[in-house]
């Protein structure tokens, strides 16, 4: 179902403790202040999931994790899988951000798996895609964002792309403080959505959440979410700050 969702994305910040702190103070501010239309979700690293879905009122906070392991479980060091993840009390999964794309190699096969093995495990997996700047100078973004999604999440059955959650970040706009504008964000929601119609149904486009992120903060937010296709957004510096958080989740 077509929802509002303010999403954070902690990346690789804050300590246990720090971690748990913020997490508190979002989820009293959501209580006390927060928009009630609007899904928030925390996504905190692997080491905060457990804490962090004790820490809050999860009937309105969700917490995500911000990758998963490739494989169900077995002998890959290091890994965190999706059972592990659910078993903490997460029901999203940050997937294919343009950090893990570029530092860690992450192809459309590897999320292929890490998408499948997310809906098997009944979480939502919020599904990132958006292009680099020498693209959005080219002129070519819709050209390799309808790739992206084209050699991963349309992989989906129409049933499973229901489940789902797109969140458009273009690298250039991503902690850089140069937010897309409302009219560029909007176009290319409005394209990935006539995608979507395209590929699945109008129905299936119409009810499938999809979010804009970088640089999205208390003073653009409100122009961002008042565009028709924008259902949201991903917020990574400004999520590390309450309340800029509660001003992104209040900007509807
Ligand atoms: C992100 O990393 O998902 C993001 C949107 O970061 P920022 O808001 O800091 O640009």
């Amino acid at each position: 179902m077509r929802k509002k969702i303010v999403a954070g994305n902690w990346k690789c910040n804050t300590t246990l403790a720090e971690g748990i702190a913020l997490a508190k103070q979002v989820s009293n501010l959501v209580a006390e202040k927060g928009a009630k239309d609007v899904v928030v979700v925390l996504g905190t690293p692997f080491t905060h999931l457990a804490s962090v879905a004790t820490a809050v009122d999860l009937s309105r906070v969700s917490v995500s994790a911000q990758n998963c392991a490739a494989e169900a479980k077995g002998a890959f060091t290091g890994e965190v899988s999706v059972s592990m993840i659910q078993s903490t009390g997460a029901t999203y999964v940050i997937l294919g951000h343009s950090e893990r794309r570029e530092y860690y190699h992450e192809t459309s096969e590897t999320l292929n798996k890490k998408v499948a093995l997310t809906l098997a495990q009944g979480l939502t997996p919020i599904y990132c895609c958006g292009e680099a700047l020498a693209i959005r100078e080219a002129g070519t973004e819709n050209a390799f964002v309808k790739k992206q999604l084209e050699e991963t999440v349309f992989n989906l059955s129409a049933e499973d792309f229901g489940k789902i959650v797109i969140a458009y970040e273009p690298i250039w706009a991503i902690g850089t403080g140069r937010t897309a504008s409302s009219q560029q964000a909007q176009d290319m929601l409005s394209f990935i959505r006539q995608l979507i119609a395209k590929k699945y149904n109008q129905n299936i486009a119409a009810e499938c959440s999809i979010l804009y992120g970088g640089s999205c903060s208390p003073a653009n937010a409100q122009e961002l979410f008042s565009q028709p296709d924008i259902d949201g957004g991903l917020i990574g510096g400004a999520s590390l700050k309450a309340d800029d958080f509660l001003a992104i989740i209040n900007a509807y």
